[in-house]
């Protein structure tokens, strides 16, 4: 080992979905939206000008904090905005769970808060999900130095009720509790209407699933005027300029088009229950989804014989190695030709 290994921070990164490349090829991997941004986000590239590049961008991110802040009905001094919301979660990691006490957060969540953990040296522990997949509430009850769960959970796809998540926040009013709502447009209840009620509340939220800007990067957080104003402290310690001038234009465009949002969002709860009939038929079962991927299993086939198999035919889903995991497949919601394709070789593949 050189002399100077020593001092390197070493972690164990995050593993994000692939992104094959090729025109033919079916992509139900990495929970993108199958539709297009609103049609106001291509007028707005077009009409983009580039001489605008030249200057930095506006630090605050006015123009698009202000259109959230007029979306959801809350002051402006309540969103904080961030590069996806995986920017927003390690911002929000490294400001606010800076306690001796672990954090917690389920044992089968989304796979990147124990990388963020590690990353900023916070202790957690991770209470296990019940035989049925379910986030059990009394298991949030002890002491802790911050709480995070996604929902609805990923890759379960299952939403907790809003009752049991103002449970959880009432008994632990002394730390912050994030909920993350990256999937929640897709038909879940969002604890937004909590915020007027606890001022420990963050709630996270993205444009990569719902609004169909994965590649554009924008995430935000609504909470207390004090939780923004320490994250904004954070992160001008650290980055001032995190969001480019283009994804304050086009984020702010998508937010106006409601109409859009809301279609988009019907097409894919329809073609989700649709593929809950048919998959249950060919012997797949899943927890129950509100969100745009199914977590399926055969009864019959191992989840990775499957995977192999669909991405020799070009259609990538996500397969987790992992304990607990590692029988499902986390199948995205495509369009419903995409949808057809995968029932059509898995209808043979399972006879
Ligand atoms: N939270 C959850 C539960 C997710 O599945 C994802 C997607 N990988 C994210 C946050 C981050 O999404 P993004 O950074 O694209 O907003």
């Amino acid at each position: 080992m050189k002399p100077w290994e020593k001092n390197i921070r070493r972690v164990v990164p995050y593993v994000p979905g692939d992104q094959p490349k090729g025109d033919r090829l079916i992509k139900l991997n990495t929970n993108e939206n199958p539709y297009p941004p609103a049609p106001g986000v291509e007028r707005a590239l077009r009409e983009m000008e580039t001489d605008g590049l030249r200057k930095y961008p506006d630090p605050a991110a006015s123009a698009l904090t202000g259109a959230l802040a007029d979306y959801y009905g809350v002051g402006q001094e309540q969103v904080f905005v961030g590069v996806g919301s995986d920017d927003v979660i390690g911002m929000a990691f490294l400001t606010f769970f800076n306690s001796e006490k672990p954090i917690l957060f389920p044992d089968v969540t989304y796979s990147f808060y124990p990388v963020w953990a590690d990353l900023f040296h916070i202790p957690y522990r991770t209470p296990a999900l019940d035989e049925g997949f379910r986030i059990r509430k009394e298991d949030y009850f002890q002491e802790n130095g911050g709480i995070i769960f996604p929902n609805p959970n990923a890759p379960t796809g299952l939403e907790m009720e809003l009752e049991e998540i103002e449970e959880i926040i009432r008994h632990n009013q002394d730390v912050v509790v994030m909920i993350d709502e990256a999937y929640i447009d897709f038909g879940g209840r969002s604890a937004l209407p909590l915020l007027e009620k606890y001022e420990n509340l963050l709630i996270i939220q993205t444009f990569s699933k719902s609004r169909s800007m994965a590649g554009m990067r924008i995430g935000y957080a609504i909470g207390h005027p004090d939780l923004i104003g320490a994250l904004h402290d954070v992160k001008y310690s650290y980055n001032s300029y995190t969001m480019n001038t283009p994804s304050l234009v086009l984020g702010a465009e998508a937010v106006k088009d409601e109409a859009y949002f809301k279609e988009t969002l019907n097409k894919i709860i329809k073609t989700r229950e649709e593929t809950k009939v048919w998959m249950r038929e060919l012997g797949f079962h899943f927890p129950d989804s509100k969100t745009n991927f199914l977590f399926a299993s055969h009864e019959r086939i191992p989840a990775e014989v499957i995977f192999e198999a669909l991405k020799k035919e070009q259609i990538y889903v996500r397969y987790f190695k992992k304990p607990r995991l590692d029988n499902s497949l986390r199948i995205t919601i495509g369009t419903d030709q995409e949808m057809a394709a995968l029932r059509c070789f898995l209808q043979k593949m399972v006879r």
